[in-house]
């Protein structure tokens, strides 16, 4: 879990997120893309995300989800709530679904 990180790398690893996502293409980028980029697993790109949407919020900002759509039968994800790539489509039970992308505006 994220709590062994001490603070001063997760501050470094978020601000750096933060960048990547301010910076991000109209398209965003998928939690695979931030992790390459800052260097840290999907997962703690999705939990890191969660906290960044709150402090982007905090200061006027935004974090913009573009949510994940089934490549079957065209289903967009509009209500996830988490920022995970979702494993099936619940209206086709496809399991390829191109993933949600984020960007963030400050
Ligand atoms: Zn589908």
């Amino acid at each position: 879990m994220s709590e062994q990180v001490p603070q001063a790398r997760t501050t470094t690893v978020r601000a750096a997120l933060e960048a990547a996502l301010v910076a991000a293409p109209e398209a965003g980028l998928t939690a695979r893309e931030l992790s390459a980029a800052v260097g840290i697993s999907e997962k703690d790109v999705a939990e890191h995300l969660v906290h960044l949407q709150k402090s982007l919020q905090a200061s006027g900002g935004r974090l913009e989800v573009l949510p994940a759509e089934c490549l079957a039968c065209g289903f967009v994800f509009r209500d996830r709530k988490r920022f995970t790539r979702p494993g099936a489509c619940p209206q086709c039970r496809a399991t390829r679904v191109d993933p949600p992308a984020f960007r963030a505006a400050r």
